[in-house]
């Protein structure tokens, strides 16, 4: 593990455009569980999980009614905003102030890299800190909205300031579409990257785990050098799709990358 992480450090120190893609395993160790772990939300509460796949059916049918229970009910979303970045979030935050990773595609929509000082994070899923309009794609803090006053008033849902359209939470729930804006931006960065950390991510869910196989399919063109950080094994792994796993805690690893990357930078290397 030790002689993979130096090479990883060395890979990373001499690579043109570095990005890391992050899933629910990075955040694990900020207390957000993920989706199907043993202490997984709808491993525990299969209910939830019925519930995640109507919000967007909800939304659709009812826009104020989807406002008026969102607001109200009890939701696994709101612990997001109380949550802290861990030390993975800080090392890849770092990394980037290094000048070394140029950005981040998440799929967690808990804007935990943003809070641990991230600058260029591309939110694939949404971020739960924002408002999004279904029409225009701007995005809104939700504080110029005072949702609350709305619900007392009556006057759900919020509509934009700019085409007046139906804002929903910018959180992609199942079956909506990726914005468009970050799709597109993502695949940018997924094209011009020579390395790719892929931290805490089953690389299950699509589109997002096409990133990696788009990358692998690029070789021809660029060679790029992909790394897995996860707890277990993944389909990239048995594909052959990454070059390395290391094994173990996003929280633990990355620090340790990060101390080796400090290291080669300061002997000048
Ligand atoms: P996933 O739950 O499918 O996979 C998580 C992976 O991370 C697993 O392979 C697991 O072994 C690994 N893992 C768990 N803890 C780890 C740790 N400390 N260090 C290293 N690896 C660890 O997650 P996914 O691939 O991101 O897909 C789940 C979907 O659910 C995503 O679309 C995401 O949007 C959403 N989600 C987001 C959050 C969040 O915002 N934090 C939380 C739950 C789910
Ligand atoms: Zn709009």
């Amino acid at each position: 593990m030790e002689q993979v992480i130096a090479k990883v450090a060395g890979q990373l120190v001499k690579s043109r455009h570095a990005i890391a893609l992050t899933g629910a395993g990075l955040s694990t160790e900020s207390g957000i569980p993920d989706f199907r772990g043993p202490n997984g939300i709808w491993t525990k509460n299969p209910e939830a999980e019925r519930q995640a796949y109507e919000s967007y059916y909800k939304f659709q049918r009812d826009p104020r009614q989807y406002w008026v229970e969102s607001l109200t009910g009890a939701s696994w979303l709101t612990a997001l905003f109380k949550a802290r970045p861990n030390a993975g979030h800080d090392a890849l935050a770092q990394l980037e102030s290094l000048s070394i990773l140029k950005c981040v595609v998440t799929q967690n929509i808990d804007n935990l890299h943003q809070k641990a000082g991230s600058k260029k994070v591309l939110d694939y899923h949404g971020n739960i800190s924002l408002l999004r309009c279904f029409e225009c794609n701007a995005r809104f803090d939700p504080e110029e909205y005072d949702l609350e006053r709305l619900l007392a008033q009556n006057r759900l849902p919020p509509l934009c300031r700019r085409c007046n359209g139906v804002l929903k939470s910018d959180v992609v729930h199942f079956n909506e579409a990726i914005p468009p804006d970050v799709a597109r931006e993502s695949l940018e960065e997924v094209e011009r990257c020579d390395l790719m950390l892929i931290c805490g991510t089953s690389a299950t869910v699509y589109p997002f785990a096409m990133l990696p196989r788009t990358a692998k399919q690029n070789n021809y063109r660029q060679k790029t050098v992909i790394i897995e950080i996860n707890a277990d094994p993944t389909p990239l792994t048995r594909e052959g799709i990454s070059d390395d796993l290391l094994q173990g805690k996003t929280g633990e690893i990355l620090p340790r990358i990060l101390e080796e990357v400090q290291k080669l930078k300061a002997a000048g290397r």
